[in-house]
């Protein structure tokens, strides 16, 4: 265990003017807390903060911090206090201690949504002051080294934690170092199999190559002499994990990964950086397609260097990174290196922690809050997090020139949400360096991106499995399930109108806001909402409004009457509906006043299709599925049987469909073909040469001599189906084609 004088002597080497008695306290009272108690390996407890805190001093942090970490676990596992923190250390160490206190709590929950409060407290923590977060990682590091010791069911949860949550926080925050160790280790507990595999690999490789390493290290350093540059040349090997990692998400073979070997070329000045490139590059010729430039456009977590590749002395594909000492600094410790150069030393000053606002981290962080402070579901968020965790990025730049960096994979849409939430809902299309491109375009580096803007637009619930953005998900989702409660609203309100009328009164919205507390709903939209849903009768709205209101509701007439001709009854909403006998099913023409307009599923109501489909040309009815909306069956689909005894559900409907309505329709066919080579190519043909869409195919009974299958068609309208059908039936490899329920 570290010595009290060998902890100072170490912060002393970075740090000369260290406050030691804060350091010597904070040792002596951490070490007497925790008095005998034991960790799971049987050392003594306090051998665990003294660890956290020589990670930190690694880091090189100030004695504040590395105080902060020597009493991290005091006021969880000891009878430490926070008040008793405060008065010896000060108010600003106590709260550290405490915020550290309460993440410790929240750790290893297994439920995703208690994993996603843990995370947005974390994130809350580090953007108040960023020594919360270097502690943790500390702490957690330490752990993952002494994870061997912990009961075998518990080590996978606290690995895949590590993966999922703390590896890549360390790697978004800058730090690569932490990121690396912490990642090893899960890996190893993870997939055992894997790394070691991995590991056995890359050594062999390593063994194997080390002369090769070894020529071209000399060769770079001779360059650099030549040209009088000063510059520290070291191999570096690729860690197993992100080998691993590759290998999955490239399916490539080991042979295959060009970058397993790289040289890092750390000079002076960012002069040195280009200076050194153009040595390299006049002496090997480089891999095209390999350069990036990370100094002129850092990374989002501040890292800059330059990369390349190029075929070495030994014909070898050489990868190599150039960059300062200050820029390797950053790349290896991250935020901590910002929170280094930002303490002016002796007193320890709060803003001096928190992360510099002009890094990019930061602007990271601060996204990623207001994004938390706008979800309402934690799972999203940290779905969303952890997507945003893994990517790499795209650069890319507004019509004005404002710098817009999204995640890797990201669309036009995501950097219309990263622009502003309006934009993005309001989104229709994009110009890409000059030239409208589809909305799911993947971006490049340096596009140009125009958004063309409509008021009128509401963001498809489609787009979200098209975004990569967390915020452009979140967005998204909240603009769907405002426009889908709007529908309803809307639904129940001509519901309710025409409830109204029938019993001679106008409705008005305000007539609904004394009952609110009657009918048990909040407010009137969800009182809409409600009647549209299907989940509140309009007569239960009437008798709450008109106490003295009677429900006319009419039974179903009797199923003799309904035979023939029409009966009319009145559902639960309070409609008065015909309802079409047998023999009126087949007459398609009965007119009706008053049936709610139907102009497809982008129309402005929840809308669907009964599985055999309804086109315009059919006549219709809807039946009211309570929770989706209505769906929509052609009148004389025997399917409608089943709801015979559920007047309620019934509600009259008809064809809204004008030129405007770009949108087909479903229908189900009956085919049966001939058996014959080239047959099913026959009817894909006629399908395709009379502009229909064939959505699904199945085989329903096959014989020696034919195939009767089901065919899922879109076509624009009854009249296009009829064309379509005759043409099939005309086909020589057709012997029946019919509209199923048709
Ligand atoms: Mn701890």
């Amino acid at each position: 265990m570290m010595r009290q004088y060998e902890l100072v002597e170490r912060v002393q080497r970075y740090k000369p003017d260290v406050n030691e008695a804060l350091l010597n306290k904070a040792y002596v009272y951490a070490m007497q807390k925790h008095g005998h108690q034991k960790r799971a390996s049987g050392d003594p407890y306090f051998s665990h903060p003294l660890e956290v805190a020589a990670i930190l001093t690694e880091m090189h942090m100030d004695e504040a911090t590395i105080a902060v970490a020597l009493l991290h676990d005091t006021i969880e596992d000891t009878t430490a206090t926070r008040a008793e923190i405060d008065e010896l250390f000060g108010p600003e160490m106590g709260k550290l201690v405490e915020g550290l206190t309460k993440l410790k709590k929240l750790d290893l929950v297994s439920k995703k949504a208690e994993q996603a409060e843990n995370l947005r407290k974390l994130l809350l923590a580090i953007s108040e002051d960023v020594r919360v977060l270097l502690v943790k990682l500390a702490d957690r590091l330490h752990n993952m080294r002494t994870l061997d010791h912990m009961p075998e069911a518990k080590r996978l949860r606290i690995a895949e934690e590590t993966m999922d949550i703390y590896a890549p926080l360390a790697g978004r925050m800058g730090m690569q170092g932490m990121r690396e160790e912490l990642e090893e280790i899960a890996f190893r507990y993870i997939n055992p199999e894997a790394y070691r595999a991995v590991t056995a690999r890359l050594a062999e490789i390593f063994e194997r190559n080390k002369d090769v390493l070894s020529e071209i290290e000399k060769a770079l350093s001779g360059l650099f002499e030549k040209h009088a540059i000063k510059a520290g040349v070291k191999s570096r090997q690729k860690k197993p994990w992100s080998v691993f990692r590759k290998m999955e998400a490239k399916a490539l073979s080991f042979e295959q990964l060009s970058d397993i070997f790289g040289f890092r070329v750390v000079v002076d000045t960012v002069e040195d950086c280009y200076r050194a490139l153009g040595a390299i590059h006049t002496t090997w010729s480089m891999v095209p397609g390999r350069f990036k430039d990370y100094i002129s456009t850092p990374k989002q977590n501040d890292y800059r260097s330059i990369h390349t590749t190029i075929v070495g002395p030994s014909r070898q594909r050489v990868e190599l990174q150039i960059r300062t000492r200050e820029m390797n600094k950053i790349a290896e410790y991250g935020v901590a290196a910002h929170s280094i150069y930002k303490d002016t030393g002796g007193k320890t000053n709060g803003a001096a922690h928190a992360i510099s606002k002009e890094t990019n981290a930061y602007a990271w962080l601060r996204r990623t809050i207001e994004q938390l402070a706008e979800g309402d579901n934690p799972e999203d968020f940290l779905e969303n997090t952890k997507l945003e965790l893994f990517q790499d990025q795209v650069f890319c730049f507004t019509p004005k020139g404002m710098l817009i960096a999204l995640p890797r994979g990201a669309t036009p849409i995501d950097f219309a949400y990263a622009v502003h939430t309006d934009v993005g809902d309001t989104c229709v299309g994009a110009k890409v360096n000059g030239r409208i491109m589809p909305l799911m375009t993947e971006l490049k580096n340096g596009d140009e991106v125009e958004i063309i803007r409509s008021k009128a637009q509401v963001p498809p619930a489609a787009w979200e499995s098209v975004v990569v953005t967390g915020k452009a998900r979140a967005a998204i989702r909240r603009a769907t399930k405002n426009a889908i409660r709007k529908q309803y609203s809307g639904l129940g309100a001509r519901i309710l109108e025409r409830a109204f009328e029938r019993a001679g009164k106008t409705f008005t919205k305000e007539s609904l806001k004394p009952v609110l507390h009657r009918l048990a709903r909040k407010d009137i939209e969800d009182v809409l909402a409600s009647v549209g849903r299907g989940e509140l009768a309009s007569t239960d709205v009437m008798k709450a409004v008109f106490p003295d209101y009677k429900d006319e509701r009419v039974t179903p007439a009797a199923p003799k009457q309904r035979e023939e001709g029409w009966s009319k009854i009145r559902n639960a909403a309070g409609m008065l509906f015909q309802i079409p006998g047998r023999a009126a099913r087949k007459d398609k023409d009965q007119p009706r006043d008053g049936a709610v307009p139907i102009r497809g599923v982008r129309g402005d109501l929840p809308v669907r299709f009964a599985p055999e489909g309804a086109v315009p040309g059919d006549r219709i009815v809807g039946i009211v599925q309570p929770g989706t909306g209505i769906t929509i069956y052609p009148i004389q689909s025997p399917a409608l049987q089943a709801f015979d005894d559920q007047p309620e559900r019934w509600i009259d409907v008809r064809w809204d469909i004008d030129e405007r309505t770009k949108e087909r329709f479903p229908a189900r066919v009956s085919v049966t073909a001939i058996n014959a080579p080239g047959s099913l190519a026959d009817i894909a043909q006629v399908v395709a040469s009379n502009d229909a869409n064939i959505h699904t195919l199945s085989m329903v009974r096959t014989a020696p001599d034919f195939t009767e299958m089901l065919i899922d068609l879109e076509v624009w309208d009854l009249k296009h189906l009829n064309r379509l059908l005759s043409q099939l039936k005309d086909n020589s490899s057709v012997s029946d084609a019919r509209r199923v329920n048709g």
